[in-house]
């Protein structure tokens, strides 16, 4: 089975592919995997996106379409694959459901206020990196016990753009899946173990009819 997962920033769509590809040996694919590959590959698309990465633009859509094509056309993402938010406008979306066979497109959906309060909530390890979401009693990194700093672009004023964006850019991609019944849409308002046990009673019924 592949799946494709989209969400808005905040969705916990990092969390939750790491923890589906944990559980059922799925390969985990983002477009920054990709990009990283062919980068290091050296060739000329590579060279493409590395300018693209640097300056803070969007990967060409013609580049990011080939780079995609030719992984995915390897024997070993022929099934069992998670793609991780892949394509970023409809177009990208159509051309990537024609040459590649995705079984279900989960949607993690959630509300502007509970996206914008998980945001404000998170922070990151000065000096492991480590991410997490926290309440204001505690600034300590769980895992070495450094102090847990906000990130710049964490606020509200950067997050209501980057959430306008998702608006105008992907959710055009969640109606096109949702018109051709192949849409899962999670209530993710809920805590990331609530919401991995939803999208796991999804995956493990495949006969299950689809809720809408
Ligand atoms: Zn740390």
């Amino acid at each position: 089975m592949n799946i494709l997962l989209i969400g808005a920033p905040g969705s916990g769509k990092g969390t939750l592919s790491q923890k589906l590809s944990k559980k059922y040996n799925l390969k985990h694919l983002s477009t920054g995997d990709l990009f990283r590959a062919e980068i290091a590959e050296g060739t000329e698309r590579g060279k493409i996106l590395q300018d693209a990465m640097q300056k803070g633009l969007l990967a060409p859509s013609d580049i990011l379409l080939e780079v995609m094509q030719k992984q995915l056309s390897q024997a070993e993402y022929q099934d069992n694959v998670l793609l991780d938010g892949f394509g970023k406008t409809l177009d990208e979306a159509k051309e990537l459901d024609k040459f590649y066979n995705i079984d279900k497109v989960i949607f993690l959906d959630v509300d502007y206020s509970q996206l914008l309060e998980r945001i404000l909530k998170r922070r990151i390890c000065g000096e492991c990196g480590f991410v997490t979401t926290v309440d204001e009693s505690n600034d300590i990194c769980e895992k070495c016990g450094s102090k847990l700093i906000s990130r710049i672009d964490d606020n509200e004023e950067t997050f209501k753009k980057r959430y306008e964006v998702f608006l105008k850019q992907t959710m055009p991609i969640v109606n096109y899946f949702d018109q051709k019944n192949m849409l899962v849409r999670i209530d993710a308002n809920g805590s990331i173990e609530n919401n991995f046990y939803k999208i796991c009673n999804e995956i493990g019924n495949k006969s299950k009819e689809i809720e809408r």
